[in-house]
């Protein structure tokens, strides 16, 4: 075991990687103890997805780089948090222990019992919120109970008080100058090999902290202006790309809030009001999932348990067309495309996609949600569990279950152009506008002309929209009635 200069202090860095506004970072480092970090990739959490993995690996190795310049050691391990939390103290004598509280059961069951063994211990420990704008348990309704539905719920945060402001990078005054024993980042093997199917993230992304800052800047100064006339069109990119840099706390939603502020200030930009409201439909997920710790799993509105889904041997094929980008309705392959791609879906898209799996399909939303989890970078316990059920009809405030997008007039309506779909389904790329959203419909002649054989270059839609819609309409109308 490495021989200690003076006893250190240790930061769990949990799913904050980032070393400004880091509230844990700041109290550790004003004790007068070295301070040592200490990342676990827990096997007990939720198995994380394939491009949230790829992810992970880049975000710690720019945080290592950030805690090198600090001079805090990083430690990594792999297994169980607690064990490793316990076995890590007595080795190098931690004094206390520090850590920015997450929000769903695996990290609140976590934060609970590692207070309750400190406590026996005698060491000091101390948890902080760095993911949310305000801590989930004391937003109350005027009945002092939860919100269910998000107007009142983002009404009562805009009235309380503002975000605590952001902390700088804080200065260590002592250094733990021992050498501390961790895993090799290699050998976790989060990156995929055979095949390199990230192989084009880089070309989208750069994760850590600096990558979060240039997205915030570049979203500030070329599109929150436009952001609530734009947000919704796949093909503008005028949104901040900020959600997989906000899910791995890269960034903290007070700094953003602070720096959309402070920029409309300045500026007299518009449409800061509706971007921060998107961060608090993130802060309402968050809130959800706090108290619903089975989100991703459980119908939130139980009436929906009564639901038939479709399961029979058809639907596998179903889910397989949808998950390649199959479906022979241009816009939904678009999106499934950009995602496997990119690692990301835009917002608008993400909602047609998973509402024609859901309701066209009558597939069980938690296979989208399995499948989104596995393939998004910004693939999020909170976001991504609330976001389904809001498409399924089964969650909080959610769509109501006749919403049914039509994905022709969805595609016409939000990628007039049709250039979003080129982008991503270039076998489409030669038609022109009038036949591009519902190719289908086009003449044989048509089609001949611009080299395109339905079912052979590109496929005929898998299911009818008017009969897929009537059935969905009747599944859902059969549970309507039931009281929970
Ligand atoms: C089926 C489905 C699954 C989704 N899964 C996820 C997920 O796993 N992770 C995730 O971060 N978002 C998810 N979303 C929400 C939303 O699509 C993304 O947050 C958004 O597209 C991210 O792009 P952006 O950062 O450019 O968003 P912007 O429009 O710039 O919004 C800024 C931030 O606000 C938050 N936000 C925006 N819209 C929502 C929303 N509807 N719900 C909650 N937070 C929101 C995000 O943190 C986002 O980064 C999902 C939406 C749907 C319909």
């Amino acid at each position: 075991m490495p021989k200690h200069s003076s006893k250190p202090s240790l930061l769990l860095i949990n799913q904050t990687l980032r070393v400004q506004d880091n509230p844990a970072l700041t109290h550790a480092i004003s004790g007068d103890a070295p301070l040592i970090a200490l990342y676990v990739f827990d096997t007990n959490m939720r198995k994380m997805g394939g491009a949230s993995k790829w992810w992970l690996h880049h975000s710690l190795v720019s945080l290592h780089k950030k805690l090198e310049t600090l001079r805090i050691p990083l430690i990594l391990k792999k297994g169980d948090s607690f064990s490793i939390i316990q076995k890590i103290t007595d080795d190098y004598e931690i004094n206390g222990v520090y850590w920015n509280r997450e929000y769903d059961s695996h990290g609140i069951a976590l934060g609970k019992e590692l207070k309750q063994w400190a406590d026996r211990k005698g060491l000091d420990c101390q948890s902080f919120n760095a993911s949310l704008l305000h801590e989930p348990s004391l937003i109350k309704n005027k009945q002092d109970g939860t919100f269910k539905v998000f107007s009142p719920f983002w009404k009562t945060i805009l009235k309380a008080d503002e975000p605590l402001p952001n902390l700088p990078i804080p200065k260590p005054a002592h250094y733990y100058e021992n050498p501390v024993e961790s895993d090799d980042l290699n050998n976790w093997c989060l990156l995929p090999k055979k095949p390199d199917w990230a192989h084009s993230f880089f070309n989208y992304w750069q994760p850590g902290e600096d990558g979060a800052h240039l997205k915030l800047s570049k979203f500030l100064s070329n599109t929150l202006e436009r952001y609530k006339q734009g947000r919704d069109f796949p093909d503008y990119q005028t949104t901040s790309l900020l959600s997989p840099h906000l899910r791995f706390g890269e960034i903290s939603p007070r700094q953003i809030w602070h720096a959309v502020k402070k920029f409309s200030k300045l500026t007299g930009a518009h449409n800061a009001d509706k971007y921060l409201s998107e961060i608090g439909w993130r802060e309402f997920s968050h809130y959800l999932l706090f108290y619903n710790p089975n989100l991703h799993q459980e119908n939130f509105n139980k009436k929906f348990n009564r639901l038939e889904w479709n399961d029979a041997e058809d639907s596998k094929k179903f889910i397989k067309s949808w998950q390649q980008g199959l479906t022979g309705y241009p816009l939904i392959d678009a999106g499934m495309r950009e995602l496997w791609q990119t690692g990301y879906m835009h917002n608008r898209v993400r909602m047609v996609a998973a509402s024609f799996l859901v309701k066209h399909l009558l597939i069980d939303w938690r296979e989208g949600e399995k499948w989104f989890w596995d393939t998004l970078v910004d693939a999020c316990p909170a976001n991504n569990a609330a976001s389904w059920q809001w498409v399924a009809g089964t969650g909080a405030d959610a769509a109501p279950y006749f919403r049914i997008f039509n994905p022709v007039l969805q595609s016409q309506k939000f990628d007039p152009e049709g250039n979003y779909i080129r982008r991503f389904v270039p076998e489409l790329n030669a038609l022109p506008v009038k036949l591009i959203h519902a190719p289908w419909e086009a003449k044989q002649s048509e089609l001949s002309h611009f080299k395109i054989e339905l079912g052979k270059t590109y496929p005929y839609p898998i299911i009818d929209h008017k009969e897929a819609r009537n059935k969905a309409l009747a599944a859902f109308e059969n549970v309507k009635n039931y009281k929970n």
